[in-house]
């Protein structure tokens, strides 16, 4: 467990609550055992990280411990490449599994155990209705369902039945087992609802070796059980599964303290972001996205692409905080908490996006000076490095102004500006090309001003940033921006993709200093006044590329601050 999981104080919550009345009630003998199970069928994404906080915050506070299992039990879209990304997930998210990572795949023979136990039990039931038949007798929330003609049959006859069914005697879809409730109950999920079912299909692990594989609602709890899970947190959605999970473990006699418990919370909705994993595969299957990874995906290989700190996630998802209400979080919160992180930790450097050349004409042309740079002003610790002075510069095109509204406090001809830990310069002349195009400034400099103040106690309003024209290096930075211009895309009945923003990324050659060019992929900077930027993997030596991770705008500091 990293450092600032256990550092920093989690606000209770009720699940929190709850783990703590049963801890002292001694309901499971003082142990605190939890899972996150996720089906190896795509990447982790944002919504699974606070399950994930969740489940592994709740048994580290508690001295408990936290498996990973693949929920594997469905085994048509699994697959290892998703097992592989999952677990190398969690790990980054700073999350430790140990050696615990389990396959509910694994636990098919004791699985089928507990179905011919319920058989005997006289709680389940081969059922041979066709698809007609079952819409007939299923009912609707008024009209109660009515008894299959299986539900009748003799326990020798079910288990016979529901044996040739594993050995592969009847086709596909042919026969289910049910599990024997109450076909009169008003939550349809105890209508006797199937527990097994006949497909063949080939499973990642397990190959042919079985032809029937268990439905979810009986196998979770038994997976629960068997690894001596003692709270079961999942999403909303399963509140109206939960008497159905309890039943199985009613039936199945697992007692407390040998018996699991589930609670439901709300899943994390983000704003300008889809989360689906149908919605996240097709984006990458129709080459919206570079990929799984590409850096505006939600998927936490994308985000730590995209130069997202695990710290960055795991301050978001406390505080969205764990209740019981669906909402839509704002993903200005999660840029809120990045900027935060990356403030705090980030080194920084001057970076030119779009670069204006500035000759000092006062300069020496052979002329090289090293200036002092701080490299992080957060972070005493992070010390200084040296910058290159010289006659050719590159400042941003954006602060030079040829007619400076009011308020503006950058370069404009005539006018005095700072250059960041340099001197102040003067804008004698602007060069334009045949276009009438600005491609370069004449400028001349200050030589007392080195350091950033002049003597004569003469100021200047703007401090721009800027590179040296003899020293800096070409780099290739791939701007972000939102996926989706859409709070919530797709909504209303609209295609997603329709929505999807057409400027999400953009890519432009910048300069930059040079130390920025050697830095190893994965690293997090700050370029000065622009945002934060990580080195992307696909750098090479000599040709550097970056990400925006976030422009260092905080639209949720602004609103928090406004009242909003
Ligand atoms: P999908 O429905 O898109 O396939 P899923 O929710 O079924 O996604 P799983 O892999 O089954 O995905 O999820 C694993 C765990 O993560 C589950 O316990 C689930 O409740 C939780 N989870 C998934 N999405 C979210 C979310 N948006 N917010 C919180 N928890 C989530
Ligand atoms: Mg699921």
């Amino acid at each position: 467990m990293s450092d600032s999981v256990e550092n920093n104080h989690v606000p209770s919550d009720f699940i929190r609550e709850m783990v703590a009345e049963d801890f002292r009630d001694n309901k499971f003998g003082g142990k605190v055992v939890t899972r996150f199970p996720p089906e190896p069928n795509g990447y982790l994404h944002i919504g699974h990280a606070k399950a994930i906080c969740l489940d592994f915050g709740v048994a580290a506070e508690n001295g408990g411990y936290c498996n990973l299992r693949m929920d594997d039990t469905n085994p048509t879209k699994e697959d290892t490449e998703y097992v592989s990304s999952i677990a190398e997930d969690v790990r980054w998210l700073g999350f430790d599994f140990g050696d615990r990572l389990y396959y509910a795949s694994d636990y098919f023979d004791r699985m089928y155990e507990c179905a011919e136990k319920l058989i005997t039990l006289n709680k389940a039931y081969v059922c041979d209705l066709t698809p007609e038949e079952w819409d007939e007798y299923r009912g609707n929330l008024n009209i109660p369902g009515r008894e299959s003609p299986g539900r009748n049959r003799s326990v020798e006859e079910n288990l016979d039945l529901f044996r040739r069914m594993r050995a592969g005697e009847f086709e596909d879809g042919k026969m289910v087992l049910r599990a024997r409730i109450d076909m009169a109950s008003p939550n349809i999920h105890m209508r006797d609802p199937v527990i097994y079912r006949i497909r063949r299909v080939h499973h990642f692990r397990h190959g042919d070796k079985w032809c029937i594989y268990p439905m979810y609602d009986f196998a979770h709890p038994l997976e629960d059980a068997f690894e001596g899970v003692t709270h079961s947190f999942c999403t909303l959605e399963f509140e109206i599964h939960r008497p159905l999970y309890d039943w199985v473990l009613d039936a199945l006699g697992f007692t407390f303290p040998n018996r699991p418990r589930q609670t439901e919370f709300s899943r994390l909705n983000l704003s300008y972001t889809v989360m689906s994993k149908r919605k996240l595969l097709q984006l990458v299957r129709e080459n919206y996205v570079s990929g799984w990874d590409d850096p505006r995906m939600p998927t936490i290989c994308g985000m730590r692409r995209r130069g997202i700190p695990a710290a960055a996630i795991r301050n978001f998802c406390r505080t969205v905080g764990i209740t019981k209400f669906d909402g839509l979080t704002d993903v200005a919160l999660l840029e809120h908490c990045v900027r935060e992180e990356l403030n705090a930790t980030s080194p920084r450097f001057l970076a030119v996006l779009d670069p204006l050349k500035v000759t000092i004409t006062n300069y020496p042309a052979e002329g090289v000076e090293p200036l002092d740079a701080i490299n992080n002003p957060e972070d005493p610790a992070a010390g200084s490095r040296k910058l290159e002075f010289s006659r050719e510069l590159y400042i941003e095109r954006s602060d030079f102004m040829l007619e400076p509204p009011k308020g503006y406090f950058r370069l404009a001809p005539g006018r005095e500006v700072r250059l960041r830990y340099g001197y102040f310069i003067r804008c004698e002349e602007v060069v334009y090309d045949e276009a009438g195009n600005v491609t370069e400034l004449k400028c001349t400099f200050d030589p007392a001003t080195r350091g950033g103040s002049a003597p004569d106690g003469r100021k200047v309003k703007g401090t721009i940033h800027w590179v040296s024209g003899a020293s800096a290096k070409k780099a290739e930075v791939r701007l972000y921006d939102r996926l989706f211009t859409t709070e919530q895309p797709g909504a209303d009945g609209v295609d997603f993709l329709t929505e999807l923003n057409p400027d999400s990324r953009r890519v432009v050659t910048a300069y930059i200093e040079p130390a920025l060019a050697e830095l190893p992929a994965g690293t997090a900077v700050q370029f000065e006044r622009i945002g934060y930027f990580a080195v992307d993997p696909d750098s090479r030596p000599g040709a550097p590329v970056f990400n925006r991770t976030v422009t260092l705008k905080d639209s949720w500091a602004k609103q928090q601050q406004s009242g909003k």
